[in-house]
C-alpha cells in the first residue's frame, strides 16, 4: 500500500469535484482527485447533456409538425432514433474528452474511495491518500425502484433511457418531476404513446400550482395522458406487455405499455464511503449534512453537489465546489446562499424556470407580496413566433418593491429567467426592472408587464397586509 500526501483530496471528479479542484488549484494548494470512473460526471455522461441532445430532436420534430401554422408545409414527420442516439454519443464523447483533459491537470487516483479515518482515504487496494482537508463529491444514484414486481417486470431508468436505440411504441412514465417531464415528453414526441402516472394533483409538484397545472394542460393537449393522484400498487407482465396497476380514488386501474420508465428521482451516493470512520454524519436518503460553509460534521471534511441531497443541479454543484474549495484552502467560513443559486429550469416545452421565492414559499412563510402575471398568448412576439403557451410571473416586496422571485412557463424560459436572476442579484425593485430598456419585439420584454403591475401596487401596502395577486389583462402589445 503506497501513501500519498496532498493539501486537499477531492472524492469524485464530476461537476462539483472538478470545480472544487480547479478552485483549490487557483489558491496554489495541491489538489488531488479520486474517481472510479467512467470519467466525465453525471451531467456529461448520463444527465443534462445527453438528455438535452435528445430533446433537441424531439422538439424539432414537434416544431415541424406544427409548422403549417406558419405556412410551411412539410410531409409527414419521421424520426430516426438510431441517428439521434449516435448524435448524442458523439456529443457526449466530445464533452467527456474535454472534461478528461481538464481533469488530467490534477493528480488523479483511479479507484473506489473509502475513508479509513478522518484524514486517510483508501483508493482501491493499493493507495492511501492523506490530506489536511477532504471534499466529498460522489454525486447521486438512481433511487431504488420500490414498486412491487417492477424489477421482475423490467423497466428503464434515466441511464438506460438515454442509451435507447429505438423508441418503444408505448411508455408508462412513473413520476412527474423534472426528468419525468423532460424525457416523458421526449418519448411522446418521438412517437411513443405516453402515459404519466403521478402521485400529486399536477406535474412538478414542488413548484407553484399554476406552473404544474399549465404544463399538465399542454402535455394533455399534445396527447400525453397524465393521470394524477395515483398510488402505484404493482408492476407485472401480460401478453408481452408491461402492466402497472395503480389505485385512483380507491379503485384499482391498469396502465399497459411496451416499456416502463422509472423516473422517480435520485438519492445521494453515500454507499461504501466509510463515512462513519471519518466522523461524517449522513443519511441514506437525504445524504451528507453540511452547514452553510459546506463542512460536514467533521469540520475538515466538506461535501458538495448531489451527495448533499438538496439541490441536484449542476450550477449548484459548481457553486458549492468553489465555496468549499475556498473555505478549505483559507480555513474560511464563506456561506453558500441559495436565494439565487437555487434557480432552476425544466427543459420541457414550454420550458419552465424560476428564481428566488415562489408564491408557495411566500405563502408558507407568511411573507406579504404583490405579484403580476402576463400570458404569452397576449404577447406580440410570442404570437408572431406561434409560441403562445405559458406565462411569466413576478413577485415583489410590497413596500420596497424589491423583486422576491419570478417564474416562467414559456418559450425559451431557461434563457428568459436569466434577466431576472441578474436583476435580483443587484437587488432590483420591480420599478427599476420595468425601466430597463427592452428591445422590441422580443420575448424578453414580456417581463416588463408583470414588473409594471408589481410596481404599480408597491407602496400601497404595508408589511402585515395579506398577500395579493395582481392579474394583468392588458391588450397585446
Ligand atoms: C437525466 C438527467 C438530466 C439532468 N439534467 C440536468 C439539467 O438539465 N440541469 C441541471 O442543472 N442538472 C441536471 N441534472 C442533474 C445533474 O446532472 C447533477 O446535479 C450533477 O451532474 C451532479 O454533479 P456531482 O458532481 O454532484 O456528481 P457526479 O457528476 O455524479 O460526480 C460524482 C463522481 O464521483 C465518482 N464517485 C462516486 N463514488 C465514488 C467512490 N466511492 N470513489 C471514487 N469515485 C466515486 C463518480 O464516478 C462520478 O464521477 C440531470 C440529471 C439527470 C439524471
Amino acid at each position: 500500500m503506497q501513501i500519498f500526501d496532498h493539501d486537499v483530496v477531492i472524492v469524485g471528479a464530476g461537476s462539483a469535484g472538478y470545480a472544487a479542484a480547479r478552485t483549490v488549484g487557483d489558491f496554489g494548494c495541491s489538489a488531488a482527485l479520486v474517481d472510479h470512473g467512467p470519467l466525465g460526471g453525471l451531467c456529461i455522461l448520463r444527465g443534462c447533456m445527453p438528455s438535452k441532445a435528445f430533446l433537441a430532436s424531439s422538439d424539432e420534430a414537434q416544431d415541424t409538425r406544427e409548422s403549417s401554422a406558419l405556412g410551411v408545409h412539410v410531409g409527414g414527420v419521421s424520426v430516426d432514433m438510431p441517428f439521434v442516439a449516435q448524435r448524442k454519443r458523439d456529443l457526449v464523447k466530445e464533452f467527456a474528452d474535454y472534461r478528461i483533459e481538464g481533469i488530467a491537470k490534477f493528480p488523479l487516483y483511479g479507484g473506489r474511495a473509502q475513508f479509513i479515518s478522518g484524514n486517510e482515504l483508501q483508493v482501491g487496494d493499493d493507495a492511501i491518500l492523506r490530506a489536511e482537508k477532504f471534499i466529498i463529491a460522489t454525486g447521486s444514484i438512481i433511487q431504488p425502484a420500490l414498486v412491487p414486481g417492477l424489477a421482475d417486470t423490467g423497466y428503464i431508468d434515466t441511464d438506460s433511457a438515454l442509451e435507447l436505440e429505438h423508441v418503444p411504441e408505448s411508455v408508462i412514465v412513473l413520476g412527474g418531476g423534472f426528468t419525468a417531464c423532460e424525457l416523458g415528453q421526449f418519448f411522446s414526441r418521438m412517437g411513443a404513446k405516453t402515459t404519466m402516472l403521478i402521485r400529486s394533483g399536477h406535474l412538478l409538484t414542488d413548484l407553484d400550482d399554476d406552473v404544474g397545472d399549465a404544463l399538465m394542460t399542454y402535455y394533455r393537449e399534445e396527447g400525453i395522458e397524465v393521470i394524477t393522484r395515483t398510488t402505484l400498487i404493482r408492476a407485472s407482465k401480460r401478453d408481452g406487455k408491461k402492466v402497472v396497476t395503480y389505485a385512483l380514488d380507491g379503485v384499482e386501474h391498469e396502465a399497459v405499455a411496451d416499456e416502463i420508465f422509472f423516473a422517480l428521482g435520485r438519492i445521494p451516493n453515500v454507499d461504501s464511503l466509510g463515512l462513519e470512520k471519518a466522523g461524517v454524519a449522513f443519511d441514506e436518503w437525504s445524504g451528507i449534512g453540511v452547514d452553510a460553509s459546506l463542512r460536514t460534521s467533521n469540520p475538515k471534511i466538506f461535501a458538495i453537489g448531489d451527495v448533499t441531497g438538496k439541490y441536484m443541479l449542476v450550477h449548484v454543484a459548481i457553486y458549492q465546489g468553489e465555496i468549499a474549495a475556498r473555505n478549505a484552502c483559507q480555513n474560511a467560513s464563506e456561506a453558500a446562499d441559495y436565494s439565487l443559486a437555487a434557480a432552476y429550469t425544466v427543459f420541457s416545452d414550454p420550458q419552465v424556470a424560476g428564481v428566488g421565492a415562489s408564491e408557495k414559499d411566500l405563502q408558507k412563510s407568511n411573507t406579504p407580496y404583490v405579484s403580476g402575471r402576463y400570458d404569452f398568448a397576449e404577447h406580440g412576439k410570442a404570437m408572431c413566433l406561434n409560441k403562445t403557451k405559458g406565462f411569466v410571473k413576478m413577485m415583489a416586496e410590497p413596500v420596497t418593491g424589491r423583486i422576491l422571485g419570478a417564474c416562467v412557463v414559456g418559450p425559451q424560459g431557461s434563457e428568459l429567467i436569466h434577466e431576472v436572476i441578474v436583476a435580483m442579484n443587484y437587488r432590483a425593485t420591480a420599478e427599476q426592472f420595468m425601466r430597463i430598456p427592452h428591445l422590441h419585439p422580443t420575448l424578453a420584454e414580456i417581463w416588463t408587464y408583470p414588473a409594471e403591475e408589481c410596481a404599480s401596487r408597491c407602496g400601497q401596502r404595508r408589511p402585515g397586509d395579506e398577500a395579493i395577486e395582481v392579474a394583468t389583462n392588458a391588450a397585446p402589445r
